[in-house]
């Protein structure tokens, strides 16, 4: 890197948005503050153009880039390591939604727009952009792309890659890929957007994303059901696919203990219900008006209480009485955050044998770590469960993951492995789990990662030590 290197991006966005002075650390450490790093410069372009001239400076001066949006990721993959060698391109700055198609039903959005302010402009137009999740008010489309997020409602509409129809990428190069397809059907040769959907941030920068919409349901119904044990869950799952069809939107799993942290750090978050081993928080969408919603769902209740897999169930009977319960499920993320570090696990399963492996790993990790905390809560009606091992109270938690993550790790991701599991459902590999990917990929799969990687960035400018090991960055980073 030359002398004029932080003159010349000045020179390309502006001085006010190239930052090296103050506090930094809303950039430099990532959500769960467990990784904090340095940047040489954090850098703020407005336009698409202004990246692509950004990304050439970089790769002219083999400088390596962090791509970053809204910082919420839980795998350390937004911020930068240790050197002071790396620029974070911050994406805030792209937040126009270009266009709104509602006869096409799909929107076009900048990659640093706020989720929520994407969910709000579909609403405008009566039309739902479904992707949903308890950080939508600080995550951005570019980030949700970038990582394949899920969220919430997954199971009816799919997550970030189902929906999106079209891509513009600043490749690893330097040049603008305009894919903004709003098309539903296109073989024309390689679907190139899905190389960067999930790629977090190591291919190329994402800048704006065509979304798919779709019609608002006329009504929402929730639910709130308990149960005593997982298999009895799962059984509820099975008959609620079954009575609910399509209309299923979200069946999210919340175990006594991950509730627990909730009552303790947020006393103010009403607990509906009385205590039990494991509630379910059941969303139904429906075309047919609120009235229908809620007989089908009445119906649906009473027979998994008759059939003895439900202990309780209420449903929401009103607007706010269903936000309350979204909200309790929302506030399991963030009562974890205030009682400390945790060892987390983003994993999936196939739906068959989550009950089977939670029971299986439970007594492990109980066996050996005596008191330690399991958190579980998630996404069960994908498959995928947050698995999160928290110190015994009154442990310090930083030295409770300092002295066992790895042996934890171990225990939890083997386990998955044997049923056919993944170690990342929808949080992506990051920094946290780089060095787990090749135990649990063949090497095959690593081998063709590795191949698109150095095809799309040569010279290994992209997040380099993310997802992948930095083996082959010739940026000389270190990780
Ligand atoms: P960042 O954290 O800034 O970045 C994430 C990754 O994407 C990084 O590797 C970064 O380099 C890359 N990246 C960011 N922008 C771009 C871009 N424009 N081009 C290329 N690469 C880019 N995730 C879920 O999937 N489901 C959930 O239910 C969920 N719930 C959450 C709840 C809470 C309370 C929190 C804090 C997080 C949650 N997350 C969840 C994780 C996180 O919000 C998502 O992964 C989100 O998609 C990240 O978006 P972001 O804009 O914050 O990205």
């Amino acid at each position: 890197m030359n002398s004029t290197f932080l003159a010349d991006l000045r020179q390309i966005i502006g001085d006010s948005h190239v930052l090296v002075d103050g506090d930094l650390t809303g950039y430099e450490q990532d959500w769960r503050k467990r990784y904090r790093g340095k940047a040489l410069a954090v850098v703020r372009p407005g336009t698409t153009e202004q990246v692509a001239a950004v990304v050439r400076l970089c790769a002219d001066q083999r400088v390596s880039i962090v791509p970053q949006g809204g910082n919420t990721g839980l795998v350390g993959g937004s911020v930068p390591d240790h050197s002071g060698q790396q620029i974070l391109l911050n994406l805030g700055r792209l937040n126009r939604i270009r266009e709104v198609d509602a006869i096409n039903f799909t929107l076009t959005a900048e990659a640093g727009c706020i989720l929520e302010t994407v969910q709000q402009a579909a609403a405008a137009q009566n039309l739902l952009f479904p992707l949903s999740m308890a950080s939508q008010g600080s995550c951005t489309v570019g980030g949700n792309l970038a990582s394949n997020a899920g969220g919430t409602q997954v199971l009816r509409y799919g997550n970030a890659r189902d929906l999106c129809l079209g891509l513009e990428v600043v490749t690893a190069r330097g040049e603008i890929w305009s894919g903004l397809s709003g098309l539903r059907k296109d073989n024309s040769g390689y679907d190139l957007r899905h190389l960067f959907i999930g790629s977090e941030g190591t291919l190329g920068v994402i800048t704006a994303a065509t979304l798919k919409l779709y019609p608002q349901p006329a009504a929402r119904c929730t639910a709130l059901v308990a149960a005593s044990d997982l298999q009895a869950i799962v059984a509820i799952f099975r008959r609620a696919q079954d009575a609910l069809a399509s209309g299923l939107t979200a069946f999210e799993i919340m175990s006594e203990a991950a509730l627990a942290l909730v009552e303790t750090h947020f006393p103010q978050v009403p607990q509906a219900l009385g205590r039990a081993p494991w509630k379910v928080l059941i969303e139904l969408s429906d075309q047919e008006g609120a009235d229908h919603a809620k007989g089908l769902f009445e119906r649906f209740l009473e027979g998994v209480i008759d059939e003895g897999l439900a202990s309780d169930a209420a449903i929401a009977q009103s607007h706010d009485q269903s936000s309350k319960l979204w909200h309790l499920r929302e506030s399991i993320p963030l009562a974890q955050a205030q009682e400390g570090l945790n060892i987390k696990h983003d994993i999936s399963l196939p739906i068959s044998r989550i009950a089977e492996y939670v029971a299986h790993t439970d007594s492990l990790l109980n066996h050996r770590f005596p008191g330690a905390r399991l958190v579980t809560f998630g996404h069960l009606g994908d498959g995928n469960l947050h698995y999160n091992v928290q110190a015994p109270i009154g442990v310090d938690t930083a030295s409770f993951l300092e002295k066992n993550e790895l042996e934890v790790n171990r225990i939890v991701y083997d386990a998955v492995s044997a049923l056919g599991g993944s170690i990342s459902a929808e949080h992506g590999i990051g920094q946290l789990k780089v060095l787990e990917l090749p135990r649990y990929k063949s090497a095959v799969a690593i081998g063709l990662m590795h191949a698109i990687k150095q095809a799309l960035d040569p010279v290994g400018l992209m997040n380099p030590g993310r997802v992948l090991s930095i083996d082959n960055n010739q940026c000389g980073v270190a990780p």
